[in-house]
């Protein structure tokens, strides 16, 4: 967690309280959470945000590649880089899960990057398809 503060400071951030507060709600929530979500999880921390504060935030948080931002059946989520893993994601009722397929595809990575001569900063993955719910609603 003080790591993420660090990076924030090392790039030349500030530490405001909503980007602390939006860290931590991030933090405590591992995995994809909508700006609605994220939202509502900051009142709850009793901080509310006006539309660009929370814009500009984000935008400084992911530019510099601290939160991951991921369009996902056209609404913007947002998750914490420091716990990186990969997704499920159901295409009929939209939910997403974590998975962890080990770390082959970061192996792989590197060797993308020399093979290209690519500086390649992150990646994300998912595989979409239908969760159990759905699949046996279907059957
Ligand atoms: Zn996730
Ligand atoms: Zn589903
Ligand atoms: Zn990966």
């Amino acid at each position: 967690m003080n790591t993420v503060y660090k990076t924030i400071t090392v790039s030349g951030g500030r530490l405001t309280k909503t980007k602390k507060a939006i860290i931590d709600v991030l933090c405590e929530n591992h995995c994809f959470l909508s700006k609605h979500e994220l939202v509502e999880k900051l009142k709850i921390k009793k901080i509310k945000p006006d539309r660009s504060t929370i814009y500009r935030e984000l935008q400084f948080l992911t530019n510099n590649n601290i939160v991951i931002k991921n369009t996902i059946a056209g609404t913007d989520y947002y998750e914490i880089q420091q716990d990186h893993h990969h997704h499920l994601v159901c295409m009929s009722c939209n939910s997403i899960s974590s998975v962890d397929i080990g770390n082959h595809l970061e192996k792989q990575e590197k060797q993308i990057a020399k093979q290209n001569k690519f500086n390649i900063v992150h990646h994300s993955l998912e595989f979409y398809g239908y969760c159990q719910k759905c699949v046996n609603k279907k059957i």
